[in-house]
């Protein structure tokens, strides 16, 4: 399973907002008994509407919905890159994770200390930022050194090589490897590499209540920084996620229609960072079930199918679809096949997003 890791300063609210993510996937547990859940890792589901509205048209008695997983990586400090703070365990937890949420503070509290001393988002994000680009560049310096001997002879180590000076000279300059554009060949050699800020990153600005429905100018400061690195940024606040998960359902509601808002934040940071990661969503409807399914955008029919069983993938011979709205406009799958909406796909099909799918195979 893809994961995104939850990074940022200490007191900008990552641990309120881990554990609102947890507490969301213990609420779904019950439905989940395989899952286990790690102090640090959460396994989440991705919350769809479309899943709704599937699973009223085919009557299911169970709807399930895909998941991903959230890491929370505490610790990183001014320094990490050098190893102050337990430093280079953290940035080895984030060398594993494929996305990242950077967690900025935008919220003022004088109860909550600021290790600068005071809220200043773009500082804060690059100090952050800075610490990523070290480690790398340590990193790349490490391996432009092996590959001096073996440029010599191999034309390859010397493609690398060129590859990592530009990345080396982008970082330099304060920027990220994220930013440099490669080949195909080019992104295959160093992604051995882990580079950090090669990973897709997405800002999530941490917002106290009073603000969430209309933000702040600490929010537009980390959205125009944002915005130049081409990245995007989800308002949040962890705190009322937290004060949420005491709450019931009617509760909910009016606590949130008291802030001018329809979540916490959360739901929309869930999407938006299972979009980042690259992945896309199928669904399988019927009476007993409607389930979401995750896939990587341009799977083929197949590929998708071996997401459910392996032994679909190996067994395909076609697959029934139709698009979500399409279904539902038609109001039954009876309905869609007498007005010719039903497809018939085969192999190279590329599965898209939001198709329903019904995989036809041999066992
Ligand atoms: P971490 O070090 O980044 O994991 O930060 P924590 O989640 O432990 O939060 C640090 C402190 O800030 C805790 O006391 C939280 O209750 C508080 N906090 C988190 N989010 C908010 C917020 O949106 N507003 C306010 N006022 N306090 C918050």
């Amino acid at each position: 399973m893809l994961k995104a890791g939850i990074v940022g300063l200490p007191n900008v609210g990552k641990s309120t907002l881990f554990n609102a993510l947890v507490a969301n996937a213990q609420a779904q547990a019950a439905n989940f008994p395989f899952c286990t859940i790690e102090p640090n890792v959460g396994t989440v589901a991705v919350p769809d509407e479309r899943l709704d509205q599937l699973t009223k048209l085919s009557s299911s008695i169970d709807t399930i919905p895909t998941r991903m997983e959230f890491v929370d990586i505490a610790g990183l400090v001014k320094g990490a890159s050098q190893g102050e703070g337990l430093g280079n365990k953290f940035l080895a937890n984030i060398r594993e994770v494929d996305a990242i949420v950077h967690v900025i503070r935008c919220f003022e509290d004088d109860d909550v200390i600021h290790v600068s001393g005071s809220v200043g988002p773009a500082r804060d994000a690059e100090v952050i930022n800075l610490e990523l680009g070290l480690a790398d560049l340590a990193q790349i310096e490490k391996r432009r050194e092996r590959l001096k001997k073996q440029m010599r002879t191999s034309k390859e180590a010397q493609q690398e090589d060129a590859a990592l000076e530009r990345i080396q000279t982008v970082l330099e300059d304060g920027g990220a490897a994220r930013s440099v554009e490669l080949g195909e060949e080019e992104a295959l050699m160093i992604k051995p590499l882990g580079l950090l800020t090669a990973k897709p990153i997405i800002y999530a600005t941490n917002v106290s209540e009073e603000d969430l429905a209309e933000g702040n100018a600490f929010c537009t400061e980390v959205i125009n920084l944002a915005a130049n690195e081409g990245a995007e940024t989800v308002r949040i606040s962890a705190q009322v996620e937290a004060e949420l998960i005491e709450l019931g359902d009617d509760e909910r509601s009016d606590y949130l229609e008291g802030l001018g808002v329809s979540e916490g934040g959360l739901q929309s940071l869930i999407q938006a960072t299972y979009r980042l990661l690259g992945l896309r969503t199928y669904f399988t409807t019927g009476e007993k079930e409607t389930r979401a399914w995750t896939f990587k955008a341009g799977m083929t029919a197949p590929q998708a199918a071996g997401v459910i069983h392996t032994d679909f993938e190996r067994g395909f011979i076609r697959a029934q679809t139709i698009g979500w709205e399409k279904l539902i406009e038609a109001g039954s799958f009876a309905e869609a096949r007498n007005k010719g909406w039903l497809r018939s796909e085969g192999k190279d099909y590329v599965v898209d997003e939001g198709d329903v799918m019904e995989f036809l195979f041999n066992v």
